[in-house]
């Protein structure tokens, strides 16, 4: 591999910074990763990383893309600390707009292991590259840059000791999360702050691990629920390493959870499925109940900007973060560490910002748009909702209605959804066929035994798969 320059600094050691550090140990003779917090002896959440003690799982893309970046990754994690792999389409039910997507077999095999789990693994593999190290317990202040401002030259940092350094780079990556200070630290160098594009959800979730049981679920690995009218509220089961599940919901706009055992329950029964609430009704807690806050989606828009230094990069929630309900923020990472590999194998480090800004926006557009097009189905949520979105968030409506009997449109819907087919695959005339097709039919149904009223199973049909309801009657929205 052809070497582009001396040094590469990356800022942050989670997800992202340990996925750039590794393309980047390709291209740089040596790769140090600066991090505030100090690495964990054993795979435990720490406080750079709040989201850590909440539920966690990789999507199929991103379990493929850390394989091909780490060989033997999702291995390690199941054999050397109890992770589990499973089909996405079988293994967990899919439960939106409030009916539960019919199983079948696919070829989308996610992995779900606690995020200390999968960052643990991931940062020990890292470190194992004879050209890279880590520094814990180092604060990143600010920026350095050459008399022109037009480079950035190395970071300002306070370590440990509380002194105050400066190192030299000839490349440096912003992977501090969603709290990044690179516009503020940039704007210090005389560059203009980036268009931030917000959404409002502000979801609560409130997490609690408890045993596993292996009758559980019929020893399935988890539920997911995404909310929908009238009371919006998530959910999400899945197994972990230690036998042990993680129970995450919470509501938009500040409809969180109770953290006390008879409020948790019933904030759970109100879900459209009650397989949730069941396991954990009668499951030994093996924590406390934890919350966290999760304000809005944030995109900053680096790719618009017309000067920026061009060996500075910004990569994962730093760049853009989403609604996490969708699970997308590791895939997305991953995927973002793939189009700075491309972008250093086909050009030298001249113009890289740019280059990879571009390609990263193409590559955050989908996520984006899945998960702010979905929140804004929300009545509450702010935001411009053109033709095209209601339209797309109509028909996936129908998609999901017809899901509930058609594995095959489960697998193509879930494709999309974990970053392996393009959004508009689901609009192929085989797909819409499907489609219609069963709603068609479901409708006809419907309609000929409106005369008695609708039937039971024009109900029962939309829940019963995921176990039933609450209420025992499907919502309309
Ligand atoms: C509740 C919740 C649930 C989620 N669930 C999922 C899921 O199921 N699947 C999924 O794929 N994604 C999920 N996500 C998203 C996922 O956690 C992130 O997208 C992913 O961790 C990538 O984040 P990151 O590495 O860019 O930043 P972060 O994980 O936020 O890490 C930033 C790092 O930078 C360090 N740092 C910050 N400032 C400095 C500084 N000045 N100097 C040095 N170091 C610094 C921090 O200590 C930290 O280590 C979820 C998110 C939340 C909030």
């Amino acid at each position: 591999m052809k070497k582009l320059g001396e040094h590469a600094i990356v800022i942050g050691a989670s997800m992202s910074g340990l996925l750039a550090a590794r393309v980047l140990s390709d291209f740089y003779t040596t790769v140090t990763v600066l991090e505030r917090d100090a690495f964990p002896a054993a795979d435990t959440a720490r406080k750079g990383v709040p989201q850590g003690r909440h539920t966690h799982g990789l999507l199929a893309r991103g379990s493929e893309v850390l394989e091909e970046l780490f060989p033997g990754y999702n291995d390690e994690v199941i054999r050397q600390s109890g992770g589990l792999v499973g089909d996405v389409a079988n293994d967990v039910t899919w439960v939106g707009r409030n009916v539960a997507l019919a199983k079948g077999r696919s070829e989308l095999i996610g992995l779900v292991a606690s995020r200390p789990v999968l960052e643990g693994h991931l940062r020990r593999r890292l470190l194992k590259l004879p050209n890279v190290r880590a520094v814990e317990h180092c604060s990143v202040r600010g920026l350095e840059s050459d008399a022109a401002r037009e480079c950035v030259t190395g970071v300002r940092l306070r370590a440990g000791s509380g002194t105050e350094e400066t190192i030299d780079a000839d490349l440096v990556v912003d992977a501090t999360g969603r709290g990044s200070s690179s516009a503020t630290w940039l704007e210090a160098l005389g560059y203009a702050l980036p268009d931030s594009e917000k959404v409002e959800i502000g979801i609560g979730y409130t997490s609690r691990t408890y045993r596993r049981r292996p009758t559980d679920l019929d020893g399935k690995l988890g539920v997911v629920v995404v909310g929908s009218a009238p009371n919006w509220r998530n959910g999400a089961l899945l197994a972990q390493e230690g036998d042990s599940w993680i129970v995450s919901t919470g509501g938009f706009l500040g409809d969180e959870a109770p953290d006390d055992d008879q409020g948790f329950l019933a904030y759970l029964a109100t879900l459209p499925t009650m397989q949730i609430h069941d396991v954990v009704a009668s499951a030994e807690p093996l924590s406390e109940y934890r919350r966290y806050r999760y304000v809005c989606n944030l995109r900053r828009r680096y790719e618009k900007l017309t000067r920026f230094p061009g060996n500075y990069l910004v990569v994962g929630d730093a760049l853009c973060s989403f609604n996490p309900v969708y699970g997308q923020g590791m895939t997305v990472a991953a995927l973002e560490a793939l189009t700075l590999q491309a972008c250093l194998q086909r050009g030298g480090p001249d113009e890289l910002a740019r280059r990879f800004f571009r390609a990263a926006a193409k590559i955050v557009d989908i996520p984006w748009d899945i998960a702010v097009g979905n929140d804004l189905r929300h009545p509450q949520v702010e935001g411009a909702r053109p033709p095209m979105l209601r339209f797309i968030n109509w028909y996936i409506g129908k998609l999901h209605l017809a899901a509930m009997h058609d594995s095959a449109l489960t697998t193509a819907f879930l494709k999309v959804v974990n970053l392996m087919s393009p959004p508009p695959s689901l609009l192929s005339p085989a797909i819409a066929w499907r489609v219609w097709r069963v709603n068609a039919r479901t409708a006809s149904s419907f309609f000929s035994s409106a005369s008695n009223g609708p039937s039971d199973d024009a109900c029962k049909g939309r829940l019963g798969q995921a176990g039933g309801h609450a209420n025992g009657k499907p919502f309309a929205e």
